[in-house]
């Protein structure tokens, strides 16, 4: 033995196990980095952005048209429209958008010079039809001198109270409708919130469909495009390993979370309406728990593994109505300080209520009521102000059913857990046990990780610029289909739970 490992007592250390991160290789498939953006060609269009002139807008919309731009990811030929009833012309439109973009090398500049001749400016009255036929016109004669095709994408970045007056005019004007000969195609995407509840919902979808078919409307939810979310389907339905052994008979728990360090921050309005139950579970959590209990289907594609999602939906279990709270805990963020800065409470924010019930965290144990899953719990927790970001689902095991080692070290043999990470890290990272090297008998546990972006050098699509090429591919795998959105709205009975959470808060 070498001196190191004995004390200065002269007794030899208790041997600790020392949980091990083992190494994991990965194949570079050496795929041309544009084909990892946009394998095929794309139909030209043109994209109107409703809302221009806001934050999703200018954070999150034209940052990742401009990255697709820059990885070869757009049509060509392409437009960007923005609208909104700020007067603006075409320049100071480009500028604003500019100040929100953190461009460092000279190489970027030059890339966005390029790529502001793509962007257009038209102010819109949303309650004026005239408008909106005027609209049609100038996208006309955009078609005529960039060959954009008559293809139109128009995106609803505006408040939730605009989308049915902005659809209805944008059918009035003739937009919504698609030619016959398959050319001149009219998409219609929308942002969450999608209505306040079943019956709002279900208003909502209905005066979206006067105009636009289902498979134009494009709901989307943007946390569904990370990478994670979609190698859920890959990881279970395209190994032989994992598909046996997910179910009831090895799977002991799943966890869900998705946890938040940020407050409510500019979103007041919507939030305090809204609250983490709609905002976060009606939405994300739901997706992300019926991802991982659906069935496969036959094959992958979009309706078929729409159809499997619903199927989870329907299968929730509701919740027991006089034992609510053995099933759902909610909460709300109080003052506190966060590296040393104070932060106030939930109720101290601008633009909340200072009585507000609206609940800024839940956790809850659902069950999904079939052959598969049936008695297995799943843990879906959410929240704002949290101690950390965090996002991941969580399969743990069930323990071996004998442990022939218990006579050798009395130890409980701790069950395998499988955690895909989506934030921080999109990674797979698998425990199991191995036998501590040394003549001493112990157990020592064993993380495997894989990370996504583990030995690929091509570009990475961030969660918007998936939605937004996807929808310009006509793919809407990725976004909710109406009955989705009315069985997660339905579920649990929620008016009655989130006023029951509520009044937990008091
Ligand atoms: P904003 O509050 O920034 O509003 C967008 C634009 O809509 C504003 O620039 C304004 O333009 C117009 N607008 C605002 N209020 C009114 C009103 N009362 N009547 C008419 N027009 C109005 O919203 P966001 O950009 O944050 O969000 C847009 C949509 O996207 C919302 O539905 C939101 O829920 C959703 N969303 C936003 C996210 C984000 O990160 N911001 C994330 C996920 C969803 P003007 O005055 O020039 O017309």
């Amino acid at each position: 033995m070498k001196s190191m490992d004995v004390r200065s007592d002269g007794t030899e250390p208790k041997e600790q196990p020392q949980p091990v991160v083992a190494a994991c290789q990965v194949a570079d498939l050496g795929i041309a980095p544009h084909q990892c953006v946009a394998p095929q060609p794309l139909d030209p269009c043109t994209i109107v952005i409703f809302g221009a002139s806001g934050d999703l807008a200018a954070r999150k919309l034209i940052p990742a048209l401009f990255n697709l731009y820059r990885n070869g990811g757009l049509p060509d030929p392409f437009r960007i429209v923005g609208c909104a009833r700020t007067a603006m012309d075409h320049e100071e439109f480009r500028a604003k958008l500019k100040e929100h973009l953190a461009l460092d090398e000279p190489s970027e500049h030059s890339q966005w010079d390029d790529f502001v001749s793509l962007l257009h400016y038209q102010s819109v009255d949303y309650g004026d039809i005239t408008s909106f036929v005027k609209l049609a016109g100038y996208l006309k004669t955009l078609d005529g001198e960039r060959k954009t095709g008559g293809n139109r994408i128009f995106y609803l970045a505006i408040p939730p109270m605009l989308y049915e007056a902005v659809a209805r005019h944008l059918g009035e004007a003739g937009m919504a409708g698609e030619k016959q000969d398959g050319s001149g195609w009219s998409r219609l995407v929308v942002e969450k919130p999608f209505g306040r509840d079943l019956a709002t919902a279900i208003a909502l979808d209905r005066s979206l469909r006067e105009y636009f078919e289902e498979r134009q409307i494009y709901r989307i939810d943007h946390y569904l495009a990370k990478e994670t979310v979609q190698n859920i389907l890959i990881f279970r339905f395209a190994n032989s390993i994992f598909e046996p052994i997910w179910n009831r008979r090895y799977i002991k728990s799943v966890s869900i979370t998705a946890a938040e360090t940020l407050g409510v921050e500019n979103r007041a309005g919507y939030y305090d309406e809204a609250g983490v139950l709609r905002d976060m579970f009606q939405n994300h959590m739901m997706q992300l728990l019926a991802l991982t209990a659906m069935e496969a289907p036959p094959r992958f594609e979009t309706e078929w593994v729409r159809d499997e999602k619903a199927k989870v939906f329907r299968a929730l279990r509701p919740f027991p109505v006089d034992t609510i709270y053995d099933h759902l805990v909610s909460g709300q963020y109080g003052p506190g300080t966060i590296n040393g800065k104070q932060v106030p409470g939930y109720r101290e924010e601008p633009g909340v209520r200072s009585d507000s019930l609206t609940p800024t965290f839940a956790s809850m144990r659902v069950f999904v009521d079939n052959w598969r899953w049936q008695g297995v719990p799943f843990f879906l927790t959410s929240g704002k102000r949290l101690a950390e970001k965090l996002s991941e689902i969580s399969i743990q095991f069930r323990e071996v059913p004998h442990s022939i080692f218990r006579s050798v070290f009395g130890e409980e043999i701790r069950e395998n857990r499988l955690t895909l990470g989506i934030y921080p890290e999109e990674k797979i990272s698998l425990t199991f046990q191995t036998k501590n090297p040394g003549a001493m008998l112990r157990l020592r546990p064993v993380t495997m990780d894989f990370r996504y972006r583990q030995s690929y050098s091509g570009p990475a699509l961030d969660a918007y610029e998936k939605v937004l090429l996807d929808a310009i591919r006509r793919d809407q795998m990725l976004f909710l289909r109406q009955d989705a959105v009315e069985l997660a709205l339905a579920f649990p009975k929620s008016e009655w739970t989130i006023r029951a959470s509520h009044y937990r808060l008091l």
